[in-house]
């Protein structure tokens, strides 16, 4: 807990940039954040010691003057300051108003991954409860969504099956895909490249040779969203050279057939034409990854972020579930989740428009009438507007109202011009933030939130840990946590919410979320390693990984779900004749409302680049760090040139951390029909010089 040494004060928490969820001690004094100093190793599972940039120095945020510190609305084109009570007020008036007129359902709520575990949990409550809607949704739509629903139809959980240290760290082989992981995932990827130079093997198949390549045993370059080709390929491979596994399949799976049906047409050849790896490269890692005893199978957007995310997804545990690579220690289908708290707050807590907390089924009448039980209504019993449909319906007026918690869709949705035009024709938009966010200057009213330096409440990291968040300084001025603006928000609208604490809030998620069932504070207190849901009850001591006995299906056995061919939605023709992909940089992170104000991200990285290889600058006419414009189809940015040579010429590559030179003037809003990301990873561009003037 919290010790006061003089006026410096100390925190015992849980980092609020990247799932790995690294533990540290947090200090402060008289509001400011003095320093991170690494923790009791027994309390630091992900880390020990160590953290990366943004986890040590990546703290100044929580000082920056841009903090916001009372409640603001908007008068005209400028926004005054109001008080908690007027803000409030304002709230309920506007958003009952456009209820009574239009319906229900006629407002949407937006729930953030950055927030506690508590906090998301009393989001889609005041959505589900308070407001009656049943359009609530969160970023994690954005990221991994897609992977969510994949592995939930093949193994059950829409979770990582692994623990990072036991399993990703001591494995004999990985294959790493989609994932920039030294700059997204720092901390995982060290024990990554340790244990490659112990001696496991490494595969990275990436359309840009990211970091982690330099330590790979293979690195294989492929074609931007060509990914279900040469992973069917693999199982393909696999299959034909009688290595895989056999037992596993006939008592752990159903479906081998219709998998085997479907990968047929993926011979070797087939996946060099499609994707660009040649077979040697696909059979060598074929051959490495069935022959291992343990594989780990890591990947991030670049997977995921496709019109057909889900179905790499589903290739990819294919792969794991025909080469037995899961429910042992070693082994296992690890999905590297991105902010701090997406499992948690983004899945687990329900802020979705299609499940209740708990991946629970809201068209269960049993599930239905246990929440009934508790909140004295059943949740509206009907699949809600996922975030980029949410948009959508804007434009087409059928909502009218939005409240939005902790997100800035302005920068992260894609084709942003769309996304301004249509929070420009809301009646009425709330955001309760830290900052005034790219997203809030487009609201009526603004609500100060505390930061993850000034609360308390859980996060659950990438291998479904949940630790404990404490404060370390005070909110500025008079911002308050999200968990205390809902509840007094909820207050405003008739209903009583008793919460004492967020542990009063883990209470009630514990009585009806079954995963967290076992999970009080009192134990996370005890347990300061944290507790991996599945936990049931107080005498669970939750789960290491996953599926050690059954997948979770009442037949106990995964599900072989085929993934048909699909690649990108857009091709390079003459007039959009470069591939543009996009991700993170070690110094920033999303949307950068944090590490835009903070002080050795700026250093490092101050603006917006394009990564474009050397020849294809020079046939373009441009210079390493002179400016360019990018356009699409949707729109065009100007951006500082990086030359360099990672990719194949015809791809480029521009971050997604800014306001200037913003990607998501670029993407389109081409959407998974499984899961509805969008289609972040491809986009077809031209770069041209800006020339002298
Ligand atoms: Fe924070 Fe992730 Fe860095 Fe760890 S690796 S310090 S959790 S940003």
């Amino acid at each position: 807990s919290d010790a006061r040494l003089g006026r410096i004060t100390k925190a015992e928490t849980t980092c609020n940039y990247c799932a790995v969820g690294c533990r540290f001690e947090l200090y402060g004094k008289d509001g400011d954040v003095l320093g991170v100093r690494p923790a009791d190793p027994e309390a630091t599972p992900a880390n020990d010691f160590s953290t990366c940039v943004k986890g040590k120095f990546g703290y100044d945020f929580v000082d920056s003057d841009d903090r916001l510190t009372t409640p603001l609305i908007r008068e005209g084109e400028e926004f005054r300051e109001a008080s908690w009570e007027e803000a409030y007020e304002r709230i309920y008036e506007e958003l009952s108003s456009i209820q009574d007129q239009h319906g229900d359902d006629a407002v949407a709520v937006t729930s953030s991954s950055k927030c506690t575990n508590e906090e998301n949990f009393l989001n889609q409550k005041f959505a589900r409860q308070v407001l009656n809607t049943p359009h609530v949704d969160n970023c994690a739509r954005l990221c991994h969504s897609s992977t969510v629903t994949g592995l939930k139809q093949t193994v059950g959980y829409g979770a990582m099956t692994n623990r990072i240290n036991e399993d990703i760290g001591e494995t004999d082989c990985y294959l790493v895909t989609g994932s920039n992981t030294t700059e997204s995932h720092p901390v995982l990827a060290t024990r990554i490249k340790q244990n490659a130079r112990d001696g496991a093997d490494l595969f990275v198949f990436d359309p840009r040779e990211v970091g982690l390549a330099e330590h790979a045993t293979q690195y294989t370059r492929t074609n931007p969203g060509e990914d279900i080709a040469w992973i069917n390929g693999m199982i393909r491979y696999i299959i034909e050279q009688d290595l895989h596994d056999v037992e596993f399949i006939e008592e752990r799976t159903n479906h081998f057939e219709e998998l085997e049906e479907k990968v047929d047409p993926f011979t070797p050849e087939k996946v060099e034409e499609l994707t660009g790896v040649s077979p040697e490269e696909l059979t060598h890692a074929a051959e490495t990854i069935a022959e291992a005893d343990t594989c780990i199978f890591g990947w991030a957007m670049g997977m995921t972020q496709h019109a057909h995310g889900t179905r790499n997804v589903l290739a990819l545990a294919n792969l794991a579930l025909v080469t037995g690579h899961i429910g042992k220690p070693g082994a296992g289908l690890s999905p590297f989740r991105g902010q701090n708290n997406v499992q948690g707050g983004g899945g687990d807590m329900g802020p979705a428009p299609h499940n209740l907390p708990g991946y629970q089924d809201q068209l269960d009448d049993d599930v239905a009438d246990k929440f009934a039980d508790a909140w004295g209504e059943r949740p509206p019993q009907e699949i809600g507007l996922r975030l980029p449909e949410q948009f959508d319906a804007i434009v087409e007026g059928d909502i009218e109202g939005m409240y939005i918690m902790g997100e800035n869709p302005v920068l992260s949705e894609p084709d942003i011009r769309g996304a301004e035009h249509a929070l420009e024709d809301l009646d009425f938009l709330a955001v309760q933030d830290i900052f005034l966010t790219e997203t809030a200057e487009f609201a009526d009213v603004v609500l100060p939130a505390a930061s993850a330096a000034e609360k308390s409440g859980t996060f659950t990291n990438t291998e479904r840990r949940i630790q404990r968040v404490r404060p370390a300084i005070e909110p500025p001025g008079e911002a308050r946590s999200d968990l205390r603006i809902l509840c007094e928000l909820a207050e405003h609208f008739g209903y009583e919410w008793e919460y004492d604490s967020p542990a009063d809030v883990m209470d009630e998620i514990a009585d009806l979320v079954p995963i967290y069932g076992g999970v009080s504070y009192d134990r996370l207190d005890e347990h300061t390693d944290g507790i991996q849901w599945p936990c049931e009850d107080a005498d669970d001591p939750g789960t290491p990984y996953l599926y050690e006995e059954e997948f979770n299906f009442d037949d106990g056995k995964a599900r072989f779900v085929p993934a048909d061919y699909a690649g990108p939605v857009e091709m390079p023709d003459e007039e959009y004749p470069l591939m543009l992909t996009s991700g993170r940089v070690l110094y920033h992170w999303h949307t950068g409302t944090m590490t835009r104000r903070t002080q050795v991200s700026m250093d490092h990285v101050p603006e917006s680049y394009v990564t474009i290889h050397p020849e294809m600058a020079e046939q373009l006419g441009v210079e390493n760090g002179e400016y360019v414009r990018a356009t699409s189809r949707r729109g065009d940015i100007v951006v500082k040139a990086n030359v360099a040579d990672v990719s194949d010429p015809g791809v480029v590559f521009i971050p997604m951390h800014f306001a200037q030179g913003a990607i998501n003037e670029l993407t389109q809003h081409e959407l998974d029909p499984d899961s509805f990301i969008p289609e972040y990873k491809v986009t077809s561009v031209r770069i041209e010089p800006l020339g002298p003037d």
